[in-house]
């Protein structure tokens, strides 16, 4: 038996419909990546369950949001998959005088709740509504886009740590950076935040959103699976876009990746594209980057199973 078909036994008896084995493709937004054994968690005493379970089994863990900033390896991955749905994907809203307290699951889709958040006139997440994660994948990452980041509106972040143990942390001490946290370096799962948001005008705030979703559509290659931008800014200031068109490295492919000919800090899937591809891309940007510009890039993106670089399951 392989590790993924006992991690499924074992699971399965303590979870039993929430445990398959699902391919990781399914779960990506790049669409790619091989079978892994996915647990879809529903309650914070489940989540503290899983935890203890897999720690006294010594069973190796990666909480996924919307997998929409990671690389999956095409052979799977010897982790096992967490992902949070039904009560850790809700949000409590509450208004509050001039002003609304939202406390949102780490499951919550981030475009769904960027929207609500303009319809009922709650202003600070509309930069958000093109940016395809959950809160969790969110805070994790920073996430962010003209200007704005999670980190603006949050008040504190709930995190389970890698027995089960809860803690609250304030949003002053998560050491947000651009597209960093603490979280980076910690095993924890991120199982909720709160938040607070001004109070603003609905329908200005719905006017801003479309503007925001048009301007994406124009200048994102959203027609193909992606993971938004692959590399992150580098100290320099320079886009890293800018870096890779300038290295001639534009429509450049590795069997079905693509950098993007629209937006060059993009690869796309066009269609057969395995993670290998995408990863031997990667490498050919950053050295041929280095080559021209002297400057190394770094991915923004996340490895799951492939390679151990910046992973912290
Ligand atoms: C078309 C497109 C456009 C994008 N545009 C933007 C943009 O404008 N700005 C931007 O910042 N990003 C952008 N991204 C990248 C991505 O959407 C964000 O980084 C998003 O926040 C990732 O959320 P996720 O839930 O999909 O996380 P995943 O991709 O599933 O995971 C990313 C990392 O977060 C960790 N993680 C996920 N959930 C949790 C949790 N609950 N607790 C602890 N760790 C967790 C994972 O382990 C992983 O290491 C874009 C991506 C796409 C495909």
């Amino acid at each position: 038996m392989n590790s993924i078909e006992s991690a499924f036994n074992l699971l399965s008896e303590h979870f039993h419909r929430d445990v398959a084995i699902l391919q990781l493709r399914e779960l990506t937004t790049w669409q790619t990546g091989g079978p892994a054994v996915c647990v879809t968690v529903t309650s914070a005493a489940m989540l503290a369950d899983l935890l203890g379970l897999t720690a006294g089994e010594g069973i190796p863990w990666f909480i996924l949001g919307l997998g929409s900033n990671v690389l999956a390896g095409d052979e799977g991955c010897r982790e096992v998959i967490i992902r949070l749905s039904g009560a850790m994907a809700e949000t409590v809203w509450h208004r509050s005088g001039n002003s609304w307290d939202l406390k949102i699951g780490g499951g919550v889709h981030l475009p769904s709740l960027s929207g609500a958040a303009c319809s009922r006139g709650a202003s600070g997440l509309t930069f958000a509504i093109g940016i395809p994660g959950t809160v969790g994948g969110a805070v994790f990452m920073n996430a962010g886009a003209y200007g704005n980041s999670i980190a603006d509106s949050l008040k504190s972040v709930t995190v389970l740590d890698y027995e089960g143990s809860a803690s609250i942390i304030p949003g002053e001490e998560c050491c947000f950076a651009y597209r960093s946290s603490r979280f980076q370096k910690e095993r924890t799962i991120i199982t909720g935040a709160t938040m607070s948001l001004e109070s603003g005008d609905p329908a200005v705030l719905r006017t801003e959103g479309k503007r925001i979703l048009e301007l994406r559509r124009k200048k994102f290659p959203l027609q193909h699976p992606n993971a938004g931008s692959v590399f992150r800014k580098p100290d320099e200031g320079i886009s890293p876009g800018k870096l890779i068109e300038d290295a001639g490295l534009k429509g450049k492919t590795v069997g079905g990746a693509k950098v993007s000919c629209k937006h060059a800090n993009f690869i796309i899937n066009t269609g057969k594209a395995t993670s290998d591809d995408i990863a031997e891309l990667i490498d050919i940007v950053r050295e041929a980057v280095l080559a021209t510009s002297g400057i190394l890039l770094e991915e923004e993106i996340r490895y799951l199973g492939r390679r151990e670089l910046n992973d912290v399951g």
